[in-house]
């Protein structure tokens, strides 16, 4: 019996389609919150599984071999890298997934370009035109993300890597690609191939150009641009297919990909264009002044951080990057429980850019059991800090440092930050005076109610832990 059981553009199409979408909308609904957004993801996962198998069944949809043989490819590489991958690998996992998503999109182009050749038809502008726009963008995501993914893995120098006349180089490119787009368009009856290959080898040259000169730091920032550029050349996609699912599927990623780029350059006070083309991050200073002498600290140990923890009467847990490095969230939450036993009030204030991916801390406590309601948003525990007895730092920095407020001509300037130094006494875990991402010393380390504990955050919330049991 055929498989083929459908009509592309019939009722019961259209039908299967709809509950997709309803489906992709409802899962991105349920991600805005932690609770509720692992369903979220099983739900959009429904919802893709349909339109798939729609798709799928459309009459002559062509090799069954290959397309089975592309599913369980495809299925065991995605199974086995998302079991072994480490939460902090995730925004270059992220990158190679969306890298796919948008070469893809660019094969599809292609495709349907070679289809209209074969069967000798115009390409109706209407479907051109997307098309063009698929191949484009998809091309520069593609290799714009493989870029992100080699910065992040450390396979090249996460540092800007510039090329000389690099502006003028990209300027030229993109003049090419319209001029070769319009070539292509006027003679719709009969495009060439070879003009349109060009367009994809220059765009993807552009993905290339365009990323280099970003610091490896900034990538996550540009992972969810370029998400965005894959939505809407699917989006494109799916208006050159006549396909409702993938148009909006794509317009979902497009606008969603838009508004985390544009909330995480507010997080960091930052704009697009500065994160694009400043080459920011990485910077060397490290807790010292002039001549690498180092500025003056307390430092404590672990039994001095559970003595103030311990008769303390409230508590905020400042988690940051290291914390996500060290994989120390079990620890922190052994630690907190054994507070909470002794009457503690323990909250964690989570910064909308602590770690390198937004909403990793939500994500690195919510694997610990870290009840939501003790994550506190910036805005919600900063008016707390002056009554909070103990601010924990762990492996943050950045997100907590007073030059972002009082010193306008620092890199950080204006970004708001969980303002620890209005807590009563501050213990900051972290293994040295090292900067964190911005690479700017932080002015917190050196205030006169704040102490080091040098350590690796997982270590030094055991040691905390047991000395704190053993009071
Ligand atoms: P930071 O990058 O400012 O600092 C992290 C600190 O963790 C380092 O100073 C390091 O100090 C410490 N650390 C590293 N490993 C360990 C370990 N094993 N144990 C204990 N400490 C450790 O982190 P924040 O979270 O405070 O700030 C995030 C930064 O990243 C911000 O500047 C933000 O703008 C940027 N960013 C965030 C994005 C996001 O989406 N979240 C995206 C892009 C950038 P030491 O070496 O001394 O231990």
């Amino acid at each position: 019996m055929p498989l083929a059981l459908l009509e592309p553009g019939s009722d019961a199409v259209t039908a299967l389609y709809l509950v997709a979408v309803v489906l992709f909308i409802l899962g991105v609904r349920q991600g805005t919150h932690p609770t509720t957004a692992k369903r979220g993801n099983m739900i959009a996962a429904v919802g893709m599984a349909i339109a798939v198998a729609t798709t799928l069944l459309f009459d002559g949809i062509g090799n069954w071999g290959l397309i089975i043989a592309g599913i369980a490819i495809g299925s065991a590489v995605g199974v086995i890298a998302s079991i072994r991958v480490q939460m902090t690998a995730m925004p270059q996992m992220v990158a190679l997934y969306n890298g796919v998503g948008g070469g893809a999109i660019a094969l599809i182009s292609w495709s349907e370009l070679r289809h209209a050749l074969e069967i000798g038809e115009a390409l109706p502008l209407d479907t051109l035109i997307p098309i063009l726009f698929s191949a484009v963008v998809g091309s520069v995501s593609f290799w714009g993300s493989n870029i992100a993914f080699a910065k992040l893995q450390d396979l090249i120098p996460t540092r800007p890597l510039k090329v000389p006349g690099q502006q003028i180089l990209n300027a030229l490119l993109l003049v090419g690609i319209i001029a070769a787009c319009v070539n292509l368009s006027i003679n719709n009856d009969d495009p060439s191939q070879a003009v349109f290959i060009g367009v994809l080898i220059a765009a993807a040259l552009l993905g290339n150009l365009v990323v280099l000169p970003i610091g490896g730091a900034d990538m996550p920032v540009v992972i969810s641009l370029l998400n965005a550029f894959t939505g809407l050349a699917a989006a494109a996609a799916g208006f050159a297919l006549d396909n409702i699912a993938l148009i909006v599927a794509g317009t979902l990623v497009g606008s969603s990909g838009t508004l985390l780029t544009l909330e995480m350059a507010t997080a960091m006070n930052r704009s697009v264009p500065n994160i694009l083309f400043a080459g920011f991050g990485g910077a060397p200073a490290a807790g010292a002044v002039g001549g690498g002498e180092e500025r003056p600290h307390r430092s404590v140990g672990p039994q001095d951080a559970a003595i103030a923890l311990a008769y303390a009467d409230s508590v905020v847990i400042v988690p940051g990057y290291g914390l996500a490095v060290a994989q120390a969230q079990h620890a922190v939450k052994e630690m907190a429980d054994e507070l909470e036993k002794r009457g503690v009030n323990v909250n964690y204030a989570i910064h909308p850019v602590a770690g390198r991916m937004p909403g990793h801390m939500n994500v690195l406590l919510a694997e610990a059991d870290v009840p939501y309601d003790k994550l506190r948003e910036m805005d919600e525990i900063n008016p707390e800090m002056p009554r909070t007895d103990v601010a924990v730092v762990i492996g943050a920095n950045d997100v907590t440092n007073p030059a972002a407020k009082n010193d306008p001509d620092s890199p950080i300037a204006g970004m708001p930050i969980i303002e620890v130094s209005e807590a009563r006494q501050v213990v900051v875990i972290k293994r040295s005076l090292s900067p964190g991402f911005a690479g700017i010393d932080n002015d917190l380390f050196y205030e006169e109610n704040t102490s080091m504990l040098f350590s690796d955050a997982k270590a030094a919330a055991q040691e905390i832990a047991a000395e704190i049991e053993n009071l």
